[in-house]
């Protein structure tokens, strides 16, 4: 199913986030984790790309199983930074091959050094590519807090609308922490005239080291609340886990009780936490 027509019905929508082995030794616990999610029958799942195109063919063979095996619609990433447009017009044939409808077009971070072989500057070259290539539908990446190379949020939001003008049918937010932000970006998106659906993508951080993590890639907001979770339950990792799942949950009650509809949730991975989630929510997703 294209993703585009899920977020045209009038419900809830949940999905859930895996990402590929870096080597081939772990695929087999991603592929038994991916089982697992599968098993919860989210709205969607969405298979990362590792920048570069390292991990191509895992995210390939996970994105086709859970089609294939387990009937779950699947959004598989595409970065193309660094990348030839002849690399990128194979990958696409290989999701056309498998099936794959869904493509969620990224630039990907910007290696060290620059990415002085890549025929793409941004991500919204890839999305004209891609909407050249076949019948997809192509979301994009959004950023509520602004994106870190943004010279501010305006000029974020203007190169956001060009994204969604050359094809991006939806968006999926960065993860964060505190709802008024996501707010205050809806607001400023629609009053410039981005009228395409937002998935909210929400992270459950459930151990000190992935905070530590997020916040010096993205500098993501921490609110308060959040850091008092963090200095109470850091060091009690069981604690910390069951703190990040109920915070998340109830990040997502706000969200919907306020009209975001479609959640996103960045599982890494683990079963037992998207089913946490998933678990708290039965009633409110109906
Ligand atoms: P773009 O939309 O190209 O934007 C990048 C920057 O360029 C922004 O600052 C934007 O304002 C600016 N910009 C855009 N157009 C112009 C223009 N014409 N002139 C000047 N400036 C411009 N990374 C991966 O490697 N693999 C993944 O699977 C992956 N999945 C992701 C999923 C989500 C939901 C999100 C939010 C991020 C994901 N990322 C992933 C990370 C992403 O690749 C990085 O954040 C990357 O730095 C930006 O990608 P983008 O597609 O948003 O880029």
């Amino acid at each position: 199913m294209k993703i585009s027509e899920l977020l045209k019905q009038d419900k809830v929508t949940l999905s859930f986030e895996v990402f590929p082995p870096k080597t081939s030794s772990s695929y087999e616990s991603v592929a038994r984790a991916t089982q697992e999610i599968a098993a919860l029958r989210p709205d969607f799942m969405s298979v990362t790309y590792g920048a570069g195109g390292g991990t191509s063919e895992h995210t390939v063979n996970i994105a086709a199983d859970l089609r294939k095996k387990y009937d779950v619609t699947v959004l598989t990433h595409l970065t193309c930074v660094s990348s030839t447009r002849e690399h990128v017009a194979k990958m696409v044939q290989k999701y056309k091959e498998n099936g794959i409808e869904n493509i969620l077009a990224l630039r990907g971070d910007i290696p060290e050094g620059g990415a002085p072989h890549s025929d793409y500057h941004y991500a919204a070259e890839l999305v004209r590519d891609i909407k050249s290539q076949g019948d997809f539908c192509i979301g994009g990446a959004c950023y509520p807090e602004g994106h870190v190379e943004a010279a501010n949020k305006t000029e974020d939001i203007l190169h956001l609308k060009e994204k969604v003008e050359a094809g991006c049918e939806f968006l999926t937010t960065q993860m964060f922490f505190d709802n008024n932000i996501m707010y205050n970006f809806l607001y400023r998106i629609r009053e410039k005239g981005i009228t395409v659906p937002v998935i909210a993508g929400i992270m459950p951080v459930t151990n000190v080291n992935q905070i530590k993590r997020i916040t010096s890639m993205s500098g993501t907001y921490l609110p308060e609340r959040f850091k008092a979770i963090v200095d109470r339950f850091g060091d009690n990792p069981a604690a910390m886990k069951q703190a990040g799942v109920i915070y998340a949950t109830e990040q997502i009650i706000d969200l919907i009780a306020n009209g975001v509809n479609h959640i996103h949730v960045y599982s890494m991975n683990k079963p037992e936490i998207a089913a946490g989630i998933q678990a708290s929510l039965s009633e409110i997703l109906g």
